[in-house]
């Protein structure tokens, strides 16, 4: 890669090492270290500083794809040049990034290349009620040389700093745990009510030391276009922002459907759309992935008196928006689906037996190491716990995801016995077998 000069690419300004240009690239796939952050912000820097756009090798020929600096207060972006919306001379033969590269740039609902190979390492949870107020590249991170150098050879699961944040609220939420039919109140949930378990349990997060999560979150769209919303105005009215920090306010939008930089939200006609690329984890067929719940992270821009902004947002698929339970595939939510039903049967044909199911949204500690099952089912027996099983959803055949599941698998089995669900035993003609082995199963344990 090399720093152009801007409106004439073909004018080198300086080459970019091919060290500082993969850490670019791990930066805008999210998959960057420290080190990488400040290698990606000073190439970024050099060339907002020296007139230039970035041009990208991943194709080969005389014009390559463009990416220019854009520097607000605190934090750079790079932006993509395209030629209808961005480049100023529209050039009609601007190429587009390869598929492969990770600033490739999808307008369907595709995923990237980068993405689709993500797979989401076990993070534990962060022992703090402190909720950072804008995780993205800023200014002031450039002086990184004193920590030492990381030794983290995971790096290609790390997930999104903005999707920890959501789980977190998630997790505290509870929204990751299904009670036993025996013990549910007869309400049925809403949408509604979901929002509103997760706008209380954000009471308990901080965003800066004095103001709560709970005071600069909205979970109404609308509040996104009128000034004057409370919410808006809760943001405006913080007083004691640190320097580091810039005034900041969350959304967390139930959608029904995102596209790389679009968010459509069930309670508005029309989108909401973010600077960046829509975040998510992504498995199996995107296409039908949703919906979603979205965490939205904006700011104001350069100027405090500017409009709020969408800065970055991270999307997880949940089960459906009346349940809102986390999941990361379709096949998770088939699996789930197993789950629910294994549930019922046994409210009706051996109610003694309460099954709890939990969507693990952090890693759970063992004597060897973390692992993050795919569910796991509490069962009790008249009403005292008696088991806790492990539910894996084996959902890839790769050899990548075959070793990661090499290592976790026997994790897992010390936390409890382990029942494994394949794509096959899922299709129609095997689901009921699945069911039934899978009821057996839980008697057996239990
Ligand atoms: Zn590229």
């Amino acid at each position: 890669m090399r720093i152009v000069l801007r409106h004439h690419p073909s004018y080198q300004i300086t080459d970019i090492s091919d060290e500082d240009a993969a850490a670019l690239k791990r930066w805008y796939a999210n998959e960057a270290d420290d080190e990488d952050d400040a290698a990606a912000l000073a190439v970024i820097r050099t060339a907002a500083a020296r007139d230039g756009w970035i041009e990208c090798d991943c194709i080969d020929g005389p014009v390559r794809p463009l990416m220019y600096p854009r520097r607000d207060e605190h934090v750079y972006t790079l932006v993509r040049m395209t030629r209808a919306a961005d480049d100023p001379q529209a050039r009609f033969d601007r190429p587009s990034h390869a598929e492969n590269c990770p600033f490739f740039s999808e307008k369907t609902f595709e995923g990237s290349a980068t993405d689709k190979k993500f797979m989401l390492r076990p993070m534990p949870p962060k022992p703090t009620a402190y909720f950072d107020p804008l995780p993205a590249l800023a200014e002031n991170i450039a002086d990184r040389s004193r920590k030492p150098p990381s030794t983290n050879s995971g790096r290609s699961d790390r997930p999104s700093a903005l999707g920890i944040q959501l789980w977190r609220l998630l997790h505290a939420a509870r929204q990751n745990v299904v009670a036993p039919l025996q013990l549910r109140p007869e309400t049925t949930a809403s949408i509604t009510s979901h929002l509103r378990d997760l706008r209380l349990a954000a009471r308990n997060f901080n965003v800066v030391r004095t103001t709560s999560l709970a005071r600069l979150l909205s979970t109404w769209p609308a509040d996104f276009f009128d000034a004057r919303s409370r919410w808006q105005r809760n943001i405006q009215s913080v007083p004691n922002w640190p320097a580091s920090a810039r005034p900041t306010g969350f959304m967390i939008i139930a959608a029904k459907l995102i596209t790389d930089s679009k968010i459509y939200p069930l309670a508005l006609p029309g989108f909401i759309e973010v600077v960046s690329r829509v975040r998510r984890p992504l498995r199996g067929d995107l296409k039908s992935c949703g919906p979603y719940l979205v965490l939205v992270n904006f700011d104001r821009g350069d100027d405090d008196d500017s409009p709020l902004r969408p800065v970055q947002a991270y999307a997880q698929p949940v089960h459906a928006l009346d349940t809102m339970i986390p999941v990361e595939s379709d096949f998770e939510r088939d699996v789930l689906n197993l789950l629910l039903w294994a549930q019922l049967v046994f409210l009706k044909a051996a109610p003694r037996i309460e099954i709890r199911i939990t969507k693990p949204l952090f890693a759970l500690s063992t004597a060897d190491g973390y692992c993050r099952p795919d569910f796991i089912l509490d069962i009790s027996v008249d009403g005292r716990h008696r088991r806790r099983l492990i539910i894996e959803a084996l959902g890839f055949d790769t050899p990548e995801y075959e070793g990661q599941k090499a290592v976790t698998l026997p994790r897992m089995k010390l936390i409890g016995p382990l029942f494994e669900i394949h794509p096959p035993d899922l299709v129609d003609a095997m689901s009921l077998k699945t069911g039934r082995r899978l009821t057996g199963w839980i008697i057996d344990q239990s």
